[in-house]
């Protein structure tokens, strides 16, 4: 059979939380086959470099097929009871809070739902945190300090309808490049369509910016709190919304009005002219979008910055309208879905939280567990060091590698191969992390696993198995489901797939869910295996009341006016099956006949669609606060700076366009590498010729933590005073190259997450 002739699944993108939507095929002589699916609301048919590439990283290379204990294949029984066993007497014997589960953004909703279950309904412990804590905690705690719930407010339509888009700490070029193609498409519709990018280095998103504002590293507090006095001194503030839809905008002013023009230049190392001209840009722009991502979150002061800029949104209205609303873009394909299930340490299920007692009553009662973990658990900094100092015994990560991928990595390598029991679930036998795990299970890969997603503007998309597990690979929902029911918790755990998790997770957001918490997709509380398999990509809270799938008798929520969730215009055709009938949008029967097509092959009614308003929140401004209104914080910009004499740089680690964390997948492909072939530091020439460092030198890169030997890239791009070092390489791919070695376990104290764009470096040339 030719590749043409093979039926194509429909799926998504397991790379960044655009959470585009692919179609795969694999021909009969196993071919496998990648293009971006033309329906799908997250891309229409585009995909970046990564995504293109998918289908060179799939295959056999390096997979771990067999459970593992201590290096030795077993069998599932074997491995699986001994880890139940090995849980159940570190409870036993020291508590519930001596047991933790990392897990990860790139675990599926379902997974991450039974994961968390087990730990704070059935152990009774908290300690459950996720590598999403080092890609989203500051936007999570920022959302929930101003709205009352972690709810991002926009849609990616609303960077296509903005007349202004400002970019800070993104580059979402390389980070997010199917929406920096949106907002560039949409320019070149509308060239009076202005992007202001912040960022301290110029990237290749600086490419579409009419103005890019090189700001000193941690200066967006200082920024968005003098753009907050600037609207007020400059009459332009939305009083009518202010005064009907928000509360302690008088603080927030003034706090904001601590620091003058002059004041707010030396913070944020801009000058006055550049300042005036972005204050009077956004002032001027009813119709604008913030769109922030690791730079604003990875910060000591990450959820005051997430504040401050919303604060200047609710100051002048412009939230929860076409075109206008603060957003956050989450780096993870799934940060979003962790989030909705309690993935987070300090987070129960359905966006409830573990502080509230109603909230824990609710969340036991619901899954008849003996009990709801009663205060937050360690968040992913405070784990490993708990894992260093013996208070954690038994620890389990699940598809992720924080050898390589948490700050002050060489310490939480050493407090992991100290650790009295590791278990390790995963794709790969040979991570750095895998190999210290006293278990090894192997876990199925992308491609091979059903379940869904969540991406950054709320919208739950399917990621559909098109290809066999190999050798005795598993669901990690299965592997968790199979431990808790060795722990003697079977009759909770009983999930025959992951329609039956998804059911039940879907049922619990809606549980005594009377409109005053924000997720909600109760509706799909009785979807059966066939509709999970046809389930379209649909945003969240869904749906809304007179739609087919709203449940008779379900309560309005409330601000129940709000403009109704729109029905994908995508439908599935899975396997090449026609879509069923239950569950799916009355678009899906439309659709499902619809000729295949690219991104430049756009029906008119995919067009008329993506021109249609979508799901927004706060349009009438009822926010899940307890008075319905949003919250202003006062903000005061507090200096960042760590550099010293001995240390006299800042450090910036980022991601690098065609490789994606610690290369387990990207690393793959040839084609992928070519790009940039190896880690490299990037320098300001001014400071090279103070260091006395030449282009291409190798150069020694330390910090109070570690070091690493890199290639120098001196670059009039990067900021004077700074480095840059990709995040990606490990000592698997380049010799002492693990960046995050260098990065200080210091945290935001609100969010807990790592402020890894901040840290005291020095460069020397060997
Ligand atoms: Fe995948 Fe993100 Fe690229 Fe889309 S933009 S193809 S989700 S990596």
């Amino acid at each position: 059979m030719k590749i043409e002739e093979a039926r194509e699944v429909r799926t998504t993108c397991p790379y960044c939380g655009v959470g585009c939507g692919v179609l795969a095929k694999v021909a009969a002589n196993g071919e496998i086959a990648v293009r971006g699916d033309p329906d799908h609301p997250a891309n229409f048919g585009r995909l970046c470099s990564k995504g293109s590439a998918l289908a060179e990283t799939i295959d056999l290379d390096g997979r771990l097929l067999y459970p593992e204990i201590h290096g030795r294949r077993t069998d599932w029984d074997e491995a699986l009871d001994l880890v139940a066993s090995t849980f159940s007497r570190t409870i036993a014997e020291h508590g519930p809070d001596a047991v933790a589960f990392y897990v990860s953004g790139q675990l599926l909703t379902e997974d991450y739902y039974v994961a968390n279950k087990l730990m704070k309904g059935f152990v009774g412990s908290a300690n459950i945190d996720t590598n999403s804590r080092l890609c989203m905690a500051s936007s999570v705690a920022g959302h929930r300090r101003a709205f009352g719930s972690d709810t991002v407010p926009g849609s990616y339509e609303d960077l296509e309808l903005g007349d202004l888009i400002v970019l800070v700490g993104s580059n979402l070029a390389w980070c997010h490049p199917v929406l920096y193609q949106r907002i560039a498409a949409a320019r070149e519709k509308r060239p009076d369509m202005k992007v202001v990018l912040i960022d301290p280095r110029r990237t290749m998103t600086s490419d579409i910016a009419d103005m890019h504002l090189a700001i000193e590293p941690d200066g967006d507090v200082a920024l968005f709190t003098g753009l907050l006095a600037y609207l007020g001194q400059h009459n332009a503030l939305d009083r009518t919304y202010i005064t009907a839809h928000t509360t302690g905008f008088g603080q927030a002013l003034f706090a904001a009005s601590s620091l003058d023009l002059a004041g707010i230049a030396a913070a944020t190392g801009l000058g006055e002219d550049e300042l005036a001209r972005f204050y009077s840009l956004f002032a001027a722009t009813a119709k604008t979008v913030t769109v922030y991502s690791q730079g604003v979150n990875q910060s000591s002061s990450g959820t005051d910055k997430v504040n401050a800029i919303i604060n200047c949104h609710l100051a002048t209205g412009r939230i929860g309208k076409p075109g206008a609303g603060p957003f956050s873009v989450t780096g993870q394909p799934n940060a979003m879905g962790g989030r909705e299930v309690g993935g987070l340490a300090n987070m129960l299920a359905a966006h409830m939280e573990i502080e509230n007692p109603e909230h824990r009553d609710r969340v036991q009662r619901f899954w008849n567990a003996p009990t709801v973990a009663e205060k937050p658990g360690l968040k992913a900094v405070e784990m490993f060091q708990a894992v260093a100092d013996g208070r954690i015994k038994a620890l389990w990560i699940m598809a992720t590698n924080p050898v390589d991928s948490m700050p002050d990595a060489d310490a939480v390598e050493a407090a992991i191969k100290a650790c009295p029991f590791v278990v390790v679930s995963d794709v790969l036998a040979k991570t750095d992390t895998v190999r210290h795990a006293h278990v090894r299970l192997p876990a199925a890969a992308w491609g091979e696993k059903d379940g869904t997603v969540t991406n950054s503007e709320r919208r739950i998309l399917r990621q559909r198995a098109f290809l066999a597990t190999p050798g005795e690979a598993r669901a990690d929902w299965w592997i968790i489901a199979e431990v808790a029911n060795r722990m003697g918790f079977g009759e909770a755990f009983s999930h025959a797939s992951p329609a039956d998790i998804f059911a039940e997770h879907a049922a619990l957001s809606a549980f005594e869910n009377d409109g005053a918490r924000d997720f909600d997709i109760g509706a799909y509380g009785g979807i059966d295996a066939e509709g999970y398999d046809a389930l379209v990509p649909f945003q969240w809270p869904a749906p809304s009341p007179g739609t087919p799938l709203w449940p008779a008798g379900h309560l309005p929520r409330k601000g129940g006016d709000r403009l109704s969730p729109r029905p994908s215009p995508i439908s599935n055709t899975a396997r090449g099956e026609p879509a069923p009938k239950l569950l799916i949008s009355p678009l899906a029967g439309e659709m499902a006949g619809r000729p295949e097509g690219g991104a430049q092959a756009e029906s008119e009614g995919v067009q008329a669609r993506r021109a249609s308003p979508s799901t927004r929140f706060f349009a009438n401004g009822n926010f899940y606060t307890p008075d319905g209104k949003a919250r202003f914080i006062p903000i005061r910009p507090v200096p960042q700076t760590r550099t010293n004499e001995k240390f006299p740089l800042v450090l910036n680690t980022g991601r690098v366009r065609d490789h994606w964390h610690t290369m387990t997948r990207t690393g793959k492909s040839p084609r992928l590498s070519q790009h940039l072939a190896e880690p490299f530091a990037e320098i300001h020439p001014a400071d090279a010729q103070h260091f006395g460092i030449g282009d291409a030198d190798i150069v020694r890169v330390s910090t109070a933590h570690g070091e690493v030997l890199l290639r120098a890239l001196v670059t009039a791009r990067q900021r004077p005073g700074s480095v840059f070092v990709p995040m990606h390489w490990t000592d698997q791919f380049s010799a002492r190259a693990r960046v995050d070695a260098l990065v200080a376990p210091i945290t935001d104290a609100i969010s807990g997450q790592p402020a890894s764009k901040n840290v005291a470096a020095r460069v020397e040339r060997l």
